[in-house]
């Protein structure tokens, strides 16, 4: 019953995704191992956690080709146990951490991809750089080695029309000239899709309520 419910909403997605340049994250935070497998099964390699720790227990009971997004918030204790486990940090929030990460992926040898990012709303209570900090926060990470900025990514305010914020995330996209955009989650991803998000981060819509 349940795998029939993730293979129709994986498909719906993967229908509106057609003739677009996005790509779905399923986000798994919270998922067991075995509806995991389904997603999996269902043809999607890109899962997005949000806590490192689960993200560990996780890596080693699924299948290696899977891609593994960081799309939580990342304490900079934890940087070194996940830089060379997943494929794209998307919440690189300060300079500190971007710090952290050059620091540790030096001692391994590797480079990281990120994204930053944007506080797009100017919200007190989220992570994030600011509009007016971005430029200052770019300059200085592309200066570091052994970290790649390849976009940006939000979360935009729950309970908005995110459409200017979406538009204005684009906006910088361009403006800097990356690659990647990721935005739109379960309630917003339409419009997301509307303004060329690059990734959406899917987690209610496929599993159902957390
Ligand atoms: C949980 C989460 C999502 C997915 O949220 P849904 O509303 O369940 O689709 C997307 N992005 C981030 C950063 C999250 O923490």
């Amino acid at each position: 019953m349940v795998n029939k419910m993730i293979e129709t909403n994986i498909n719906n997605i993967l229908l509106e995704l057609k003739n677009t340049n996005t790509k779905l994250i399923a986000v798994s935070k919270t998922q067991s191992i075995e509806n995991i497998q389904k997603v999996y099964n269902a043809g999607i390699k890109d899962f997005g956690e949000n806590k490192v720790q689960e993200l560990l227990s996780k890596i080693d009971k699924l299948p290696k080709d899977i891609r593994w997004h960081m799309i939580g918030h990342l304490q900079t204790n934890k940087v070194k146990d996940i830089i060379d486990k997943v494929y794209l940090i998307h919440s690189v929030d300060s300079i500190k951490l971007a710090n952290k990460i050059n620091k540790e992926a030096k001692k391994k040898n590797i480079k990281v991809n990120v994204l930053l990012e944007i506080n797009i709303a100017n919200e007190p209570s989220k992570y994030g750089f600011k509009n007016n900090e971005i430029e200052d926060a770019i300059d200085y990470i592309k200066s570091l080695d052994n970290i790649n900025i390849k976009g940006f990514m939000c979360i935009a305010p729950k309970n908005e029309n995110n459409q200017t914020y979406f538009k204005q995330m684009n906006h910088l996209k361009k403006q800097y000239n990356y690659d990647i955009l990721s935005m739109g989650m379960s309630n917003d991803y339409k419009i997301a899709l509307k303004e060329k998000s690059t990734y959406i981060r899917i987690g209610t819509k496929i599993f159902g309520p957390r």
